[in-house]
This record gives structure tokens, sequence and C-alpha cells, in this order.
């Protein structure tokens, strides 16, 4: 029976109804096992991360698997791509993944050709000879779209190989896997978990044999979650599609009123989730004093939390350059609106 994904986040990955079953997935804390079985070491199988991946599966589709952080997951994908391979990814997105590629390409260990990726011509026809395109949409910070459904077609065409980083638009948005993308990435951290308490990822596969290569990726790079964090992130998946729809709900009132505030100029939302980011009329500094400025609103990096977080994304040396200095990257948590809406005001307050 196929579910909706506010029912699968809740049923996905409990154990088998029985008597005195116990109703969440155990913890389990052990790096050996006794012998004769088909997991044997720590490294290669925990029943903690076999729950959390099993929920991720039926929220993306496919086959999931989870790793130590959204990092971790990103250069496994990388990890198997022979040396010199060309990749297709866009010319801005999360600072971390852009840093990797920029790394990547100045070795010699990828050929990356990076792309307006809000330019489907441009990106089509940069497609040629490539062995991955790995897409983030919409993009950390700036929330560019990229028209997922023309750019994996036009890929699969190619026979290239199709990565999309889901993390801002989660499963609740959109499933790329039943587009066709042979892999979908998240960084666990965010809304999966929640809860600002956990660093992790996965990747949800949908070919077989392309998900026993990324396994043994996993197990080569020892790249595995801790038990701990996996079953915290599955405690939080329960409650996913509720803060989500919550959290978008707040950021979509809130859209409006940034849009008619006098000091501020531009305010980027693609229309859902919970991730806004504006510019204010203002210097670096400015802008900083007013991330500084909030009482109930977090300065913090990252996003996806139930609470509100804020920050100017530049502070960061490996920020894009094409991200605007005083761009604000607020994550709008499940806070009552207009608590959240009287801090925003205090805080611009100090421009
Ligand atoms: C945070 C983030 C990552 C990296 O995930 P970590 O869990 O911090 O390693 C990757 N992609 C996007 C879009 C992110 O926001």
């Amino acid at each position: 029976m196929s579910l909706h994904p506010e029912t699968s986040a809740i049923t996905a990955g409990r154990p088998e109804a029985a008597p005195d079953a116990s109703l969440n997935p155990p913890l389990i804390f052990s790096s050996t096992y006794h012998a004769g079985g088909p997991v044997s070491y720590g490294r290669y199988g925990n029943e903690s991360w076999s729950a959390l991946e099993t929920a991720i599966s039926q929220l993306e589709g496919g086959e999931t698997l989870s790793f130590s952080s959204g990092m971790a997951a990103i250069s496994a994908v990388f990890s198997i791509l022979p040396i010199g391979a060309p990749v297709v990814a866009s010319n801005q997105g999360y600072s971390g993944t852009m840093g990797l590629l920029n790394q990547h390409h100045a070795s010699g260990r990828l050929e990356v050709r990076f792309v307006d990726i809000t330019n489907t011509e441009e990106v089509i026809g940069a497609m040629k000879g490539a062995a991955l395109l790995w897409l983030e949409s919409p993009t950390n910070p700036c929330l560019d779209l990229a028209d997922l459904p023309t750019l994996i077609s036009a890929a699969k065409k190619l026979t290239i190989g199709v990565g999309v980083d889901n993390t801002f638009a989660t499963p609740l948005v959109q499933q790329p896997l039943s587009m066709g993308a042979d892999i979908v990435m998240h960084s666990v951290t965010k809304f999966l978990a929640g809860h600002s308490d956990v660093v992790l990822g996965s990747l949800s596969i949908s070919d077989p044999a392309l998900f026993k290569r990324l396994e043994e990726a996993r197990r080569f790079n020892g790249s595995i979650p801790g038990p701990f964090e996996a079953w915290l992130a599955l405690r939080g998946i329960r409650s996913f599609p509720v803060r989500f729809r919550a959290a978008e709900k707040n950021a979509q009132q809130l859209v409006t009123r940034l849009q008619s505030h006098t000091k501020i100029t531009k305010v980027r939302y693609p229309g859902f989730g919970a991730v806004i980011s504006f510019e204010v009329d203002g210097t670096a500094e400015q802008a900083e004093k007013v991330c500084e400025s909030s009482r109930l609103i977090t300065h913090a990096t990252s996003l996806g939390g139930i609470e509100s977080l804020w920050e100017r994304r530049r502070r960061w040396a490996l920020e894009s350059p094409s991200v605007p200095e005083q761009l604000i990257r607020l994550s709008v948590g499940c806070e009552h609106v207009e608590d959240i809406w009287q801090d925003i005001e205090q805080a611009l307050g100090s421009l």
C-alpha cells in the first residue's frame, strides 16, 4: 500500500508488531556481532541506521544509505566517479559542496563545468560527455530553481547520471527519483531531523547496482553515521511533515510582509518551503547588526530546525562572491508567526 508522506513519516522504520515488541526501533550500540549473520561488523550495518534508511526510502523512493553528514554523502557520490570525469554543476549552491567541487576541479580529480542552473539551455549545452549532473534546487542560499523534469530527462537521453540535493525542497515538495534522477541526497541535519541536534546525511538510490557501489564507498571511506544520531534523526522524521508545513505557512506570511518593508530591497522565496533569503538596504556591517539584534530568532548557521535562525551568509569566507554581502538567510521555524515578525521588525530597526 502506498501511503502519503505524512503517514509514512510516522509509520516507517518500526519493528514488526508482536506482543510486547517495542513500538520504536531499538538503539543498537555494538561494534561487532556474533559470527554467521549478514552484518558482522559495526561499519557494515546497524539496526538503528536501517530503521532511519527505511523511513527515508519511503519518503524519497529507492533504497537509502545514511552517512555521517550531508557532506559525507556528497563526497561518496563524487568518490565513485573516474579520475577527471566531467561533472555539470551549478555555479551557486551550498558552500561546502561548492568548496568540494572547486577542490576536485583544481586537483584534476574531476572536471567541473559550472553553469547557471536557472538557464536550462546552458545546462543542457554543458552536458555533452559528462558523467554526472549534480543539481541542487532550490539552491542554498540564493533559492534559485532548476527545471528538474527537463534537465533530468535531457541527462537521461545522454545516459548521464543525475544526483539531486533535495535538502531545501524535501520529499514533501518534490521527489526527484520519480522524475528519473539516480540519486537523491539529503543533509538530514536540516528539515528531516529538524531539531538542530544531529549532523547526518543520506543518499536514496534507484538502481541496485549503483546502491551497491555507494554502499561500498561508505564502507571503505568509513563515513558511517553514529547509531544515536540515526535514532534521533528518525525520531525527528516522525514530525517532519507537520513541522515543515507549519514553518512553510509562517514563511509564506512573512514573505509578503518582508516584501513591503521599506528597509528590504529584495526578497527571494521559491513559493514553497521555510527558507527566505532577503537583502537589507545597507552595508554588510549593517546586515550583520540586524542578525545580531534578534532576540527570538537565533543568530546561527544551519536551517530546517523547529526554531527560527538567521545569518548573513557572506560572513563565511567559503560563501560564493556572487551571493550579495547584505543577504540574510532566514530559516523560519514553528514559533507563532507574530512573534517572529515582531522580532524581525525590531531587528530591522537597527538599520
Ligand atoms: C547543510 C547542507 C549540506 C551539507 O550537509 P551537512 O549535514 O552539514 O554535512 C548540503 N547541502 C545543502 C543544501 C545544505 O543546506
